[in-house]
């Protein structure tokens, strides 16, 4: 790779680590080293807050009228599909994500951009009905400095969804993508100077949560937090926003549903399944954990169920036939097999898959076999703890009242899919789970209009749509006296002024 792979991305330059230092980004389908990147530490995060301060002090970002920042993110949108097939690869090379995925995923990421551009073109401030011959009118202005940290499994999708709105609310920006995937992210930060956004606008700062992540949540000179990263990451930053009273937006783990009524017809059951569970090797938040079938149809189910995930084809990511590629990387690796090993130890039969594969190509990356588990209890740990890995559970329920009973014992609450042709049935079980997103016949579907969060431990707060856009803002009252006459509260005479 060139070098300018390798930077943290500060003021719209490339900059080494303060202290000098690097680290491997690792291709977790062939054990190569990817990229070599600047390892930002406590340092580089001071030195991209002061810029991101400066950028919001002196403009001209923040004071832009919205329509005027509207085309810089649309140019942003233009050069991204243009580079499409470069950042695939990238995205490819750091997760180990298919192509075939990322470079969906990728030409989707644009049209964020494009969502906010017209949000802040669109954007109206409010006169509201203030008692007393008063105009108060409420302006939305940025925020100011936001801290935003992301995860692995999306890398640029994820971190877009939060630059989109941030940006077109006229904040700047410190970003800490995952040590495990950051160069996608870099690339986003130049790909928006270049489209127009100023200097000190956007700072992508790689490094390791300890410590890049740390120092930016605890840092004095943000105004806001936003994270998307597991439950337990979730709570340190938490902490660190409650302590410098500053707003904390997070997007953390699932365990989606996926409910099956009897009048589903078996091949849409068992497409709508793999493909809720299995895309991204099972490595994202709203993947379809656990399946629940009517228990007229569950053997029938599970019998096509079999046949189509061992028959998923595992590969080399870049080659464009394959279906699903590796674990991100080692840790993920042992993390899945843990699981598995756990349910298995608690009695869970493993119908397919269960282990890490070898042999050929699979011995030098981290893949392991499309798995379906049943015979499980709620009380064990692959039930209660998310695997993010491709692995099934699948389990029986009556009607529907044990479905929704099934479903919602869980302590996320993410995503959700029921699958009926019965339409009541489909509203209205929807509105019985406790999830924040709940597909009826589908899976998987995000829209930047789409309000997207979790409830109970899968997050704090919403992403998408006009609220995340308000959400980057803080609201300014201006309150003005249209009084013709004078007012003295303290004037000898005075009696019953004023209302306040
Ligand atoms: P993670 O929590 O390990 O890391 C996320 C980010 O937080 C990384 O940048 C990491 O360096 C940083 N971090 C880790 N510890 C930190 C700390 N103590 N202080 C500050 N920063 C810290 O998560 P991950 O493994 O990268 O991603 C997978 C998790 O993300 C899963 O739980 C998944 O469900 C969740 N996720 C949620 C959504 C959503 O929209 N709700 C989307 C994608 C992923």
């Amino acid at each position: 790779m060139s070098k300018r792979d390798h930077l943290i991305w500060i003021d719209a330059q490339e900059v080494a680590a303060a202290d000098g230092s690097t680290f491997e980004v690792e291709n977790p389908a062939t054990g190569e080293v990817a990229f070599e990147v600047a390892h930002g530490k406590t340092a580089d995060i001071d030195r991209a807050v002061a810029a991101a301060r400066r950028a919001a002090d002196e403009g001209p970002w923040p004071q832009m009228h919205p329509r005027e920042r509207g085309p810089i993110l649309r140019r942003a949108a233009e050069l991204l599909r243009a580079r499409r097939s470069e950042l695939a690869d990238v995205e490819v090379r750091s997760t180990g994500r298919p192509m075939r995925e990322m470079h969906q995923q990728v030409g989707r990421t644009a049209d964020w951009l494009d969502f906010f551009a017209s949000v802040a073109e669109t954007h109206e401030d409010r006169v509201v009905p203030a008692i007393g011959n008063l105009l108060n009118y409420v302006r939305r202005v940025p925020v100011g400095v936001v801290g935003q940290i992301t995860p692995w499994n999306h890398p640029l999708l994820i971190t877009m969804k939060k630059v989109a709105p941030a940006l077109a609310a006229g904040n700047t920006i410190v970003v800490k993508p995952s040590e495990v995937a950051p160069v996608a992210p870099i690339e986003l930060g130049r790909l928006l100077n270049e489209a127009g956004v100023p200097p000190g606008v956007v700072n992508v700062v790689p490094g390791f949560g300890a410590e890049a992540g740390k120092a930016l949540s605890e840092h004095r000179g943000i105004d806001k937090l936003d994270l998307t990263g597991g439950t337990e990451t979730g709570r340190h930053i938490a902490a660190a926003g409650g302590r410098n009273l500053i707003p904390v937006q997070a997007e953390l783990g699932g365990k989606a549903p996926v409910l099956v009524f009897e009048d589903v017809p078996i091949a849409s059951a068992v497409a709508g399944a793999t493909f809720a569970t299995f895309v991204a090797s099972g490595q994202s938040c709203i993947a379809g954990a656990r399946l629940l079938v009517q228990r007229t149809r569950y053997e029938e189910l599970l019998r096509a169920l079999i046949d189509r995930v061992s028959s998923i084809r595992v590969g080399d990511p870049m080659d464009p036939d394959t279906q699903m590629g590796p674990l991100a990387s080692k840790q993920q690796l042992a993390r899945v097999m843990e699981l598995v090993t756990s349910a298995r130890d608690e009695g869970a039969t493993i119908l397919c898959g269960g282990d890490r594969l070898g042999g050929d190509i699979f011995d030098n990356g981290y893949f392991f076999a499309p798995t379906l588990i049943a015979d499980v209890r709620q009380d064990m740990r692959i039930m209660r703890e998310e695997v993010f890995g491709p692995v099934l559970t699948v389990q029986s329920f009556e009607d529907e009242d044990e479905a929704v009973e099934l479903a919602n014992d869980s302590d996320f609450g993410l995503g959700a899919a029921v699958w009926t042709n019965d339409l009541k049935r489909g509203h209205l079980v929807a509105q019985r789970i406790r999830s924040g997103s709940v597909w009826i016949n589908d899976h998987h579907r995000v829209d930047p209009a789409s309000p997207w969060g979790g409830f109970k431990d899968s997050g704090v707060g919403s992403e998408n749509g006009v609220v995340a856009y308000n959400d980057y803002t803080i609201q300014q009252s201006i309150l003005v006296n249209l009084d013709r006459g004078s007012f003295d509260w303290f004037a000898p005479e005075a009696r019953d002024l004023r209302y306040s």
